[in-house]
């Protein structure tokens, strides 16, 4: 099985830089989609409270008998939680679910900037962490003023920001402001839920390489550092997702999809998503 690479967080934590992505799979599926991810290879899986389906990640985590220490477990803080002062309870609960006694890293999954309730949410976080619920804390579609906002409040730097990030919406000053503060870039929507696979350059880097536009913009993603987890519910897409080991795109490759940056974000904004 493919040795999946690592890279090392701020706080001295090693993540595997591939992992497998849960949203909108549903409940009563999760069991089966993560079990198969975790057959292929993945132990890395990205799941958050609102996606609603801890409960099945949890059960397919039991049944793999994986040891916890080869398991990389993400979950995140919904909006209504830490507005609501909740931050510590919406954990226990994702654990109980999770049926797990730590998570790897735990996300603030939006700022939800309008009022700041999200740095009160990062001092919770930071209690959390030094209590061993969360080995990693991070946050989720931080813009570069939010993550400004919480190194001010907070004591301990986010390990990751994740947000979206694929060909056609590469967020490069994000990237850029994560990099000056040591924070990792995790890319959603890596494969831009499959709007970039007829796009030129990788049409032709798949051919060149004999593999699927889908593992060319994974290798893109690995090959420029981010860490990412690509969403699947079909057993050949979940293997062939994780079969990206043995080629490599060149430079020019590279360069021509950077290259497919455009306006194409996918998810709501940042800075005018209100949820509460
Ligand atoms: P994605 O870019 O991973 O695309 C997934 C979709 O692409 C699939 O549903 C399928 O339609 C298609 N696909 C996947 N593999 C394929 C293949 N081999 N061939 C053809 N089509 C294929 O999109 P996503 O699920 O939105 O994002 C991945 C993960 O990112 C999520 O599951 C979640 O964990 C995370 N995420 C986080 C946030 C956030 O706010 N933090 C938001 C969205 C997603």
């Amino acid at each position: 099985m493919a040795a999946v690479p690592t890279i090392t967080l701020n706080d001295g934590t090693e993540i595997p830089q591939l992992g497998f992505g849960v949203w909108q799979v549903p409940a009563n599926d999760a069991e089966k989609v993560v079990a198969e991810a975790l057959k292929v290879g993945h132990r890395h899986i990205d799941t958050a409270a609102v996606y609603g389906n801890e409960e099945g990640v949890g059960r397919a985590i039991a049944a793999a008998g994986i040891p916890r220490e080869e398991l990389y477990i993400t979950t995140k803080l919904w909006v209504s939680d830490f507005k609501a002062g909740n931050t510590k309870e919406a954990l226990r609960t994702s654990l109980q679910k999770l049926g797990l006694d730590y998570v790897d890293l735990y996300l603030i999954h939006w700022p939800s900037p309008a009022d700041e309730a999200y740095l009160s949410a990062w001092n919770a976080m930071e209690e959390l962490q030094a209590q061993g619920l969360t080995r990693s804390i991070g946050v989720s579609n931080f813009l570069p003023e939010h993550l400004e906002r919480v190194l001010e409040a907070g004591t301990v730097v986010p390990a990751v920001n994740q947000v979206e990030i694929h060909p056609a919406l590469q967020q490069r000053d994000i990237q850029q402001a994560n990099e000056q503060h040591g924070i990792k870039t995790q890319a959603w929507s890596p494969l831009a839920q499959g709007a970039v696979f007829r796009d030129e350059p990788v049409v032709s880097a798949a051919e060149a390489h004999g593999v699927s536009p889908a593992q060319v913009v994974i290798r893109w993603h690995l090959q420029r550092g981010r860490i990412l987890f690509p969403k699947s519910v079909t057993p050949g897409r979940i293997a062939s997702n994780f079969d990206v080991f043995d080629f490599e795109l060149t430079e020019e490759q590279l360069s021509a999809i950077d290259s497919l940056e455009r306006d194409g974000r996918l998810g709501s904004h940042p800075g005018e998503f209100n949820p509460s």
